[in-house]
């Protein structure tokens, strides 16, 4: 299993000098499977560079494009996707619905005029949807399993645990685990969460905030600090932790900051969590027993 980062940003793409090492597009990662099968988690600005790359290599592209949810930040690269235009390829689309709308809907009526120049059918290739909620399994070839559980957020967003050949790679972008948890929502307790996460090789959460600015203004905006995100590592005895979305306001030089914070927060329990934070254009190799492989790759 390799794991590349296309997008590490939260809620709005923040190219710049000051984003260039953890990167200014918004979530996308990829997972390559031995197989070759693809599996791309969220499709944010990050999804545009990646579909370039996938057409850099011959043959038709198949992927299974699990969305966490249908904010802005998380579907907005889909538009730019060079490989739906191409006849030949093949995109599953999976995530959760709205209340009545369904993901089909959701997704669609973002490249409804106003919003977009052309409509989505538009695109020549096949795409399918898939409608996930809480508790759903989707079993792809060779025993790999996707399972998908609600986290807290405003709307419905769900956290993907992903499982190959006992490698688990827990996906929960966009959540706030120890906030107060809607009516609604009562199927994202915290421990609905660690469950998702539970023994994890790789954990990539949401770590968008420090302590200080989340109890500043920020409480209930659907987000993390690193502290939670360690939080639910350790409850979870996740091995390695990758903080995700970062804030559009966080400059590198900070990301390094929350980074070294959280590690020192480890050292201080007495884990043996590895850490780190995600950079675009950074492949991880998680594999069971071995340390991870991280290695930076040249954008295409
Ligand atoms: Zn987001
Ligand atoms: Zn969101």
């Amino acid at each position: 299993m390799q794991v590349r980062f296309w997008g590490t940003r939260g809620s709005i793409a923040t190219p710049g000098p000051t984003t260039l090492r953890y990167g200014g597009n918004t979530s996308c990662v990829e997972v390559r499977l031995e197989d070759g099968a693809l599996l791309i988690f969220d499709a944010g600005t990050g999804l545009r560079a990646l579909g370039q790359a996938l057409l850099a290599h011959p043959g038709p592209v198949r992927a299974h494009l699990f969305l966490s949810h249908t904010h802005w930040d998380h579907i907005q690269g889909l538009p730019f996707f060079p490989p739906a235009y191409i006849a030949g390829t093949e995109l599953t689309i999976l995530g959760p619905g709205h209340g009545r709308l369904t993901l089909e809907k959701i997704v669609t009526g973002q490249m409804r005029r106003p919003y977009f120049p052309l409509p989505m059918h538009a695109m020549a290739a096949k795409i399918n949807f898939v409608q996930l909620g809480e508790g759903s399994v989707v079993e792809l070839p060779n025993g790999v399993t996707v399972e998908s559980g609600v986290v807290n957020h405003p709307g419905c967003t769900l956290g993907y645990r992903l499982t190959v050949n006992g490698t688990v790679l827990t996906y929960t972008t966009d959540n706030e685990p120890f906030g107060d948890v809607a009516a609604s929502q009562h199927l994202a307790q915290p421990s609905h969460h660690v469950a998702l996460a539970r023994d994890a090789d790789l954990l990539i959460q949401d770590a968008q905030y420090t302590p200080e600015e989340y109890h500043q203004s920020r409480v209930g905006w659907g987000h993390s600090t690193y502290l939670d995100a360690l939080h639910i590592a350790q409850q979870a005895h996740a091995k390695r932790l990758v903080l995700f979305h970062h804030d559009p306001s966080h400059t590198d030089a900070e990301v390094d900051r929350i980074v070294a914070q959280c590690q020192a927060a480890i050292a201080q329990r007495g884990l043996t969590i590895e850490c780190l934070s995600a950079a675009e254009g950074h492949v991880l190799e998680p594999f069971r027993r071995q340390a991870l492989v991280v290695h930076k790759q040249a954008t295409s």
